[in-house]
């Protein structure tokens, strides 16, 4: 059994359509295929209908842009309803702020001399609800500005350069209580990759499991081996669930291949457990 809980399509920032992504999954011999889209579930019916046609299980989620102490938190969420009210409220604020930032981060980048339209971004993503700094690095790419997306983080998207512009985010702890209230359960996505380890000491993971945190996603592509075991420990410590994944980019992000961890089946049934 094969479960992967956390990839990207071209309804946020994959490059595969939500069916192209479940196929590819089934072909890396995956059993289970979480889909976790930045701040949107437009991708669940598409990608349930070919799972269905494939004999694949689909974990419907969300990876919710949060925010702890000032610092942005990756919140995964699954099983929600997407139509819950308060949480279709909030997603759809995040996203409005993600239209309202593309259109801040253009700006920014021209007055640093670059060439470039919130038009020609859009026109290179049409299938994304929710837009973000990706897209802005495939328009770079495409203008020869840069050779892929790693690039233009490096060069002018990621934090402390200057496309790095902020966007709404609810506070982590609401978000999970958010998510609980629509059935979900939440796991926080790669918690300690890129400095997160600062924003997430133990303290602040344990007040998150107080306000409902259901897991810690341990095996990332952004967690070195010291990361994993000690997030080991705090889940073990605080009574976490445990996953792996691959945060799957489609050729958005190199590295990041399908299945390149998984989760074990029995933390998916303890995740299942306190859904609903
Ligand atoms: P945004 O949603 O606009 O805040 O952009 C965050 C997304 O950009 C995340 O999904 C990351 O996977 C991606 N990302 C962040 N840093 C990098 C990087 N250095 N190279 C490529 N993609 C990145
Ligand atoms: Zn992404
Ligand atoms: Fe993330
Ligand atoms: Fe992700």
């Amino acid at each position: 059994m094969r479960i992967d809980l956390h990839t990207h399509s071209r309804v946020s920032d994959g490059t595969d359509r939500p069916s192209d992504l479940v196929r590819a999954a089934a072909a890396a011999g995956l059993d289970v295929l979480g889909l976790t889209d930045h701040d949107t579930a437009d991708g669940w019916p598409e990608a349930a209908a070919e799972a269905e046609r494939l004999g694949l299980v689909i974990v419907p989620g969300i990876e919710v842009s949060t925010r702890t102490g000032g610092s942005s938190v990756h919140l995964l969420a699954y099983w929600p309803d997407p139509r819950d009210e308060p949480l279709a409220r909030e997603l759809a604020a995040i996203r409005a702020d993600r239209d309202a930032r593309l259109e801040r981060i253009v700006a920014r980048l021209v007055e640093h001399g670059l060439e470039l339209t919130v038009e020609e971004v859009r026109a290179g993503s049409p299938d994304a609800s929710s837009v973000g700094r990706p897209h802005v690095a495939d328009a770079l790419v495409a203008r020869g500005y840069v050779r892929d997306r790693s690039q233009a983080f490096a060069r002018w998207l990621a934090e402390g350069r200057p496309g790095a512009l902020r966007k709404h985010a609810p506070e982590t702890a609401e978000a999970i209580r958010l998510v609980r209230a629509a059935g979900g359960v939440s796991v926080l996505a790669h918690p300690w990759g890129r400095g997160g380890h600062r924003v997430l000491d133990e303290e602040r993971i344990a007040a998150l499991a107080d306000a409902g945190l259901a897991g810690l996603e341990v095996d990332h592509y952004d967690h070195s081996e010291a990361d994993r075991a000690g997030l080991r420990g705090v889940a073990r410590e605080l009574d976490l669930v445990v996953t792996g994944s691959s945060d799957h980019h489609g050729v958005g992000k190199t590295d990041h291949p399908l299945g390149l961890f998984t989760t074990d089946p029995e933390m998916l049934e303890r995740l299942r457990e306190q859904a609903g």
